[in-house]
């Protein structure tokens, strides 16, 4: 069959097996993976059953599941993003627990601005709209609003484990050895 066009994403893991990152989950193109198995970059653990390409004078599988020859370290210390603020805080308010879409989320400054509160990772929490507007410039004490969680700068391992908690919309079946014990796949 042809593939152009669709996508047979490869997932990529680090050389010890692990993916490279959970949230987004990594994951390549099938022409980015097969250019790195051409490269010798990577090993193909596990492959599309349906999805073949050809060259003039050979043909291949898309691999589905690939692991990087070289390790790769993974950064010790998280950037301070507004994506892994929300990360830190799972996604959800942190006055009145809503999880919601990235798009409905807001940062408050525990401290505000206003009273000299920085904008850093232990002042910096994830909340609603209605939230943010009440707690405005007011102080927690002043308002007996205060975060669920003591804002701290999260650790790698935090981040990658609050990411597991968030599977990827789309999951080939060969991807669940290498992603979660428990993950229900949709078939
Ligand atoms: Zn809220």
């Amino acid at each position: 069959m042809s593939v152009s066009g669709q996508h047979f994403p490869a997932l990529v893991l680090n050389a010890d097996f692990r993916p490279l990152s959970y949230f987004p989950l990594s994951l390549w193109s099938w022409q980015e993976a097969v250019k790195a198995v051409f490269l010798d970059r990577v090993s193909v653990l596990s492959e599309y059953e349906d999805a073949v390409v050809h060259s003039p004078s050979q043909s291949m599988r898309l691999p589905s599941v690939i692991a990087l020859k070289d390790y790769i370290p993974t950064a010790r210390k998280p950037a301070f993003t507004r994506f892994n603020v929300f990360l830190r805080d799972n996604f959800s308010c942190q006055y009145c627990h809503d999880r919601l879409p990235t798009h409905e989320l807001t940062f408050d400054h525990v401290i505000p601005r206003a009273r000299g509160g920085r904008t850093t990772w232990e002042n910096v929490v994830t909340a609603c709209s209605p939230c943010n507007l009440l707690k405005g410039s007011k102080l927690p004490s002043e308002l007996g609003m205060h975060p669920h969680r003591k804002p701290v700068r999260p650790s790698s391992r935090l981040l990658q484990e609050n990411g597991r908690t968030f599977p990827p919309n789309y999951l080939h079946e060969s991807w669940r050895d290498y992603l979660y014990w428990n993950t229900e796949l949709e078939t």
